[in-house]
């Protein structure tokens, strides 16, 4: 098993481990007495995780003397609301919650992101840890400490930044995740490879067939890799004022498309989608080497992320979206851009012309 230490702010007590291996769930006992001491924990998941673990992972809990309960609720982003969210409360309340409970959020990205809100809100906070079962929020989402859920008004607005006590990243989980949730985590691994280690991208080059095949040492490998660059990144910026920022590589344009399509198109076809588009700008403004662009266009289409942008969605539709977030970000929009693989910069404005043109260069 491997251990990455988190050191945020340089305060020990908001400092934390992230545990990566494979079949590990059993350690949690272990790593729970260590880090997160409570009277009593609720496990918190989804419909979908729980159907395929719940009852197994709480009955181990149970069976290490831990008293435990769990809550699930119906599995998809259309979850993350304030209702959903107030009825997990009610029922945390009723099975005896209080301030010396603690809670584990167990699955994707929407669990980790509802159980941290809770958390960080429940009579002024419990301690929670991540135990994150699909690929994206084990490279991503579970390291960091943002929490939200969505309003009407827009994806998660509602929300904090509250660090966890613990991630544990079981790649087992991996096993039954389907192939569109797998291509979503592959996707931010490709970003991290592109924007900070040249290393982890050779790696990924190396082995597309044992990736696609799940393959857990291979998995752990980048799993590892991924953990430790984004909690790098987290711990000199961890509240996203600057250096943070060129984690959004790709998420521009990726959102844009995203949202365009009313969430049709998956997050990591979507910024996959964004990344090209960023790769593309960065050769005609900023000189990026048209052999590294190849080989992250190379690279997507082998592990079988796309490069071209699908009919339902129009570059007009992108480009007003695109406008839409100046208007709020103020004058310009910032795009992350590369001067080379390993080097990227927050660009200060792309020329309309130079987007329409990238984006229609994206239909052939
Ligand atoms: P993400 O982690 O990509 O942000 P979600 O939390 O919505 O997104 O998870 C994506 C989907 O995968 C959900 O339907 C969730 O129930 C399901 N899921 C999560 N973990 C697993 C797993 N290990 N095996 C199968 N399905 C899973
Ligand atoms: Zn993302």
């Amino acid at each position: 098993m491997k251990k990455i230490k988190v050191n945020l702010d340089k305060k020990v007590s908001s400092s934390y481990e992230i545990c990566i291996g494979y079949d590990i769930v059993d350690r949690i006992g272990l790593i729970i007495a260590k880090n997160l001491p409570a009277r009593h924990y609720l496990i918190i998941t989804d419909s979908n995780v729980s159907a395929l673990y719940g009852e197994a992972f709480l009955n181990r809990l149970r069976g290490m003397g831990i008293s435990v309960d769990m809550i699930d609720f119906p599995a998809g982003e259309d979850s993350k609301n304030i209702t959903a969210a107030l009825a997990i409360v009610e029922r945390m309340i009723e099975l005896g919650a209080d301030r010396s409970s603690a809670l584990l959020a167990l699955g994707g990205g929407v669990v980790g992101d509802m159980t941290g809100f809770i958390a960080s809100t429940f009579m002024r906070s419990v301690p929670y840890i991540n135990v994150p079962t699909t690929l994206m929020a084990q490279v991503d989402s579970s390291i960091g400490g943002k929490t939200a859920i969505d309003l009407p008004e827009g994806k998660n607005l509602l929300g904090t930044f509250y660090q966890p006590k613990g991630v544990v990243i079981d790649v087992k989980f991996l096993d039954t995740l389907p192939e569109v949730e797998f291509h979503n985590g592959l996707a931010e691994v490709i970003k991290y490879g592109i924007i900070e280690d040249i290393e982890l991208f050779r790696f990924l080059e190396e082995h597309v067939r044992a990736i696609k095949e799940r393959d857990c040492e291979i998995l752990v490998k980048i799993i590892e890799n991924s953990c430790r660059i984004k909690k790098g990144i987290v711990e000199i910026d961890e509240k996203d004022k600057g250096l943070r920022r060129i984690l959004n590589f790709g998420h521009t344009i990726g959102h844009a498309i995203e949202a365009e399509s009313h969430y049709t198109v998956a997050h990591g076809v979507a910024i996959s989608l964004g990344m090209v588009a960023a790769v593309r700008i960065s050769e005609k403004l900023y000189d990026l080497p048209g052999e590294e662009r190849n080989r992250i266009e190379n690279l997507m289409k082998t592990v079988g992320l796309p490069c071209r942008i699908p009919h339902t969605v129009t570059n007009n539709g992108i480009l007003s979206r695109l406008k839409m977030d100046k208007k709020k970000e103020g004058s310009v929009i910032h795009f992350v851009l590369l001067k080379k693989m390993g080097m990227p910069f927050i660009n200060g404005g792309v020329p309309e012309s130079v987007l329409g043109e990238t984006l229609e260069g994206m239909r052939k």
